[in-house]
């Protein structure tokens, strides 16, 4: 009796080491090895706001952790290969420059009612860790200067987010196609700029303003934008606010005003980030690609971030933003000529006197 029992035993220890060792020798380690997301601390530190429901985990994911340049951490081989996985945005041979700035991390935003950014004036979503940064730049697209900036951000293989203009986007369409070509997130700055906490704003033309300049460009991109926001001039109308949330679009104001608009030249600009940044450790920061400083300042600040351990992170849209019909197909017409002829040159013009 002991000794069938010993057998039986024998045989359930038995049956337990084969699964432990198929499970160890044949289990998806990447699986097991998931990486040290930041979506654990993100969940300690989300706001305990008794006003929301939703917590930061909620609206920010996640998605990927792009190595901007070759891993040369060889204290953590398995880590840098194993842990990590591949990113979806931007393959690892696109990086030139070993020693980038890269991307860091990026982050995707579920922007379901509407979430505000930006400690400047929305409080709850403090989803950047210490030396981490999120570029982003307003105003585009134009000439020289924005194209100066994607040269600048792609040199050091990193990626940004943009809020052109409508009006801008549909002077120079091809200039914002390169912005989004480029892996850079693309929002929206409104139509023309206008205030939209101006007392003279009705809700009806703050709504025009907004759409249109959404559908502008997606009309520019020929593709939807992402469903972000900022405001002229920082000026959040509740009008417009409440919009934006019923769109489930998410609002963008800052952490860190650069005031590259009204710097005298590239390297106030990028004093002013830099001793702003090392105070607060952190942040979203305003610049304008549509500013010839800030496209000249941009390689050194850049630079100084690298120096300064700074990381930069990209946030971008889980999904697109679905345009109205009404304001794509207003602004087709808007912008066709008043008149197309289909008649050939020679029935049109002919030479009667010579
Ligand atoms: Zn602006």
């Amino acid at each position: 009796m002991r000794s069938a029992l010993g057998v039986m035993l024998a045989s359930a220890v038995s049956v337990v080491v084969i699964v432990a060792v198929w499970f160890w020798t044949y289990s998806p380690r990447a699986v097991l090895a998931a990486p040290d997301t930041v979506s654990a601390r993100l969940a300690e530190r989300a706001p305990t706001s008794a006003r929301s429901t939703r917590t930061l985990a909620d609206e920010i994911e996640v998605t990927a952790t792009i190595a901007g340049r070759p891993s040369i951490d060889a204290s953590s081989p398995a880590k840098s290969s194993a842990a990590l996985p591949a990113a979806p945005l931007q393959p690892k041979a696109a990086c030139a420059n070993p020693d980038a700035l890269g991307v860091s991390r990026v982050v995707e935003i579920d922007t379901t009612g509407g979430p505000g950014f930006g400690f400047d004036h929305f409080k709850q979503l403090d989803f950047l860790a210490d030396k981490e940064v999120v570029l982003t730049f307003d105003d585009g697209p134009w000439p020289n200067n924005t194209p100066a900036v994607l040269k600048a951000l792609a040199d050091e293989c990193t990626k940004a987010v943009f809020f052109p203009i409508g009006k801008h986007a549909t002077y120079h369409p091809a200039i914002l196609r390169q912005v989004a070509a480029a892996g850079h997130t693309v929002g929206a700055h409104t139509w023309s700029h206008a205030n939209l906490n101006s007392k003279k704003m009705t809700e009806q033309q703050a709504k025009d303003e907004v759409e249109k300049g959404f559908s502008a460009v997606k009309l520019a991109l020929g593709a939807a934008p992402s469903p972000f926001f900022r405001f002229p001039q920082l000026q959040h109308g509740p009008a417009a606010m409440a919009h934006l949330g019923s769109r489930n679009i998410a609002m963008f104001s800052c952490d860190l005003d650069s005031f590259d608009f009204r710097a005298k030249d590239a390297a106030q600009i990028v004093n002013t980030i830099m001793t702003k940044l090392d105070k607060q450790g952190k942040g979203i920061i305003l610049m304008h690609d549509f500013q010839k400083h800030t496209a000249e300042a941009l390689p050194t600040l850049l630079g100084r971030l690298k120096v300064g351990g700074y990381k930069v992170v990209l946030m971008r849209a889980k999904a697109p933003l679905q345009t109205l019909a009404e304001y794509d197909e207003g602004l087709v017409k808007d912008m066709k000529l008043p008149t197309v002829s289909a008649r050939a040159l020679g029935n049109v013009v002919q030479t009667v006197s010579q």
